[in-house]
């Protein structure tokens, strides 16, 4: 069902597969690159209630097969439990992709608990943040004993089900560029971390990355990306995402998207097409449609369609937005955006079901 609905959007008629929602703006920790302005008040008003949410998931169209939950920090959300229950109730979507700090176990545990008690056959997927050794991660993040939480999350949610999958994201800054291969190696051999992917650092609201760490940002990445290859590929079955063909997909599209990033980020220049606003689109926490995170456009707001997603997403403006950003090759390293540029560009696909079938 799941392929069928892939293929369909890919090859016909170019319907969402996955929007990313940002649940909130808040969170709990301040991370020195993070693009939020957690000093405008404006930030945190007007986030979308759980009975606007419910009335946004009935209306959702049947071509979704995911929801990335984003932030701010997801689990800083108090309903988050209600909001991943009324997806899996009133959509077709079979699972939910969660970003996080994993500086919140409870309600973690709690959430992995609740949610495959209620809904067994849904998977989801947790992409938990360390950028560095403990000392600090916690100082870069700024909060007592993440590491330590983050850890221990990565194992502990794991357990609940075999559902439930999680890896952790290096984010390659400014900040840690310099040790991100050291840090690798230890949290696989002292903490049995066995599940990675690596984020390249982007410029986006208030953060900048100096000018003369960019070169080494991108070696660092670089080097990160190829380790994680090898490992992906030397060691299939016990490494990485498992279990599934959407998880082997999930591998293997990384290995691609790794290349194709840091490509774009060396040569800075476009290289295929972006579906942003066709396969994949965003609702922010206050239910503005964008057609991704980087670029100030947006569609319109849910609550002036009377919370009818296919209503705004249908607009002339949208169809506009993607022949524009078609027609000025419109390019970026935002990994959401690569992983739909891939699943939805025939020139990847044979690579990609090679990876498949190999591993
Ligand atoms: S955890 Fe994420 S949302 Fe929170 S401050 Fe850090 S980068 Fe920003
Ligand atoms: S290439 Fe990047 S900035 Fe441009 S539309 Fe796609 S995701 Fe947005």
């Amino acid at each position: 069902m799941t392929v069928l609905k892939v293929l369909k959007s890919v090859y016909l008629n170019k319907d969402p597969l996955s929007l990313v929602h940002f649940l909130t703006n808040r969170c709990n920790a301040r991370c020195s690159f993070c693009f939020i302005d957690f000093d405008n008040p404006l930030t945190f008003k007007n986030e979308l209630t759980l009975e606007e949410i419910d009335k946004v998931t009935k209306k959702l169209p049947k071509s979704l097969i995911n929801i990335n939950f984003t932030g701010g920090e997801p689990f800083a959300h108090k309903n988050i439990n209600e909001v991943a229950k009324l997806y899996f109730k009133n959509t077709d979507i079979n699972s939910i992709f969660i970003t996080s700090n994993g500086s919140l176990p409870d309600r973690m545990i709690n959430f992995c608990k609740e949610i495959t008690n209620k809904f067994p056959d849904k998977k989801l997927f947790f992409s938990l943040s360390i950028d560095s050794f403990e000392e600090e991660h916690n100082k870069i993040r700024k909060v007592k004993d993440i590491f330590k939480s983050c850890i221990n999350v990565f194992h502990e949610l794991r357990k609940i089900s075999p559902n439930i999958q999680t890896n952790i994201a290096i984010t390659v800054s400014h900040e840690n560029h310099s040790r991100v291969i050291d840090l690798y190696d230890f949290l696989k051999n002292k903490y049995g971390v066995n599940s990675f992917s690596a984020i390249l650092a982007r410029e986006e609201g208030v953060y900048k990355i100096p000018e003369m760490s960019k070169k080494k940002i991108l070696k660092a990445y670089h080097d990160l990306t190829q380790k994680i290859k090898n490992d992906l590929t030397k060691m299939s079955k016990e490494y990485g995402y498992k279990n599934s063909l959407q998880a082997k997909v999930m591998n293997e599209k990384n290995k691609i998207v790794y290349d194709q990033i840091y490509s774009t980020s060396i040569k800075n220049e476009f290289i295929s097409n972006c579906f942003a606003g066709s396969l994949f689109g965003v609702i922010q926490a206050n239910g503005d449609i964008s057609p991704c995170e980087i670029l100030d456009d947006k569609f319109g707001n849910l609550r002036e369609f009377d919370y009818d997603f296919t209503k705004l997403w249908s607009k002339n403006s949208r169809k506009g937005f993607c022949k524009k950003i078609k027609n000025n090759k419109c390019f970026c390293t935002y990994e959401c955006a690569w992983t739909f540029n891939i699943l939805g560009n025939k020139k990847y696909h044979f690579d990609l079901l090679k990876g498949i079938t190999k591993n």
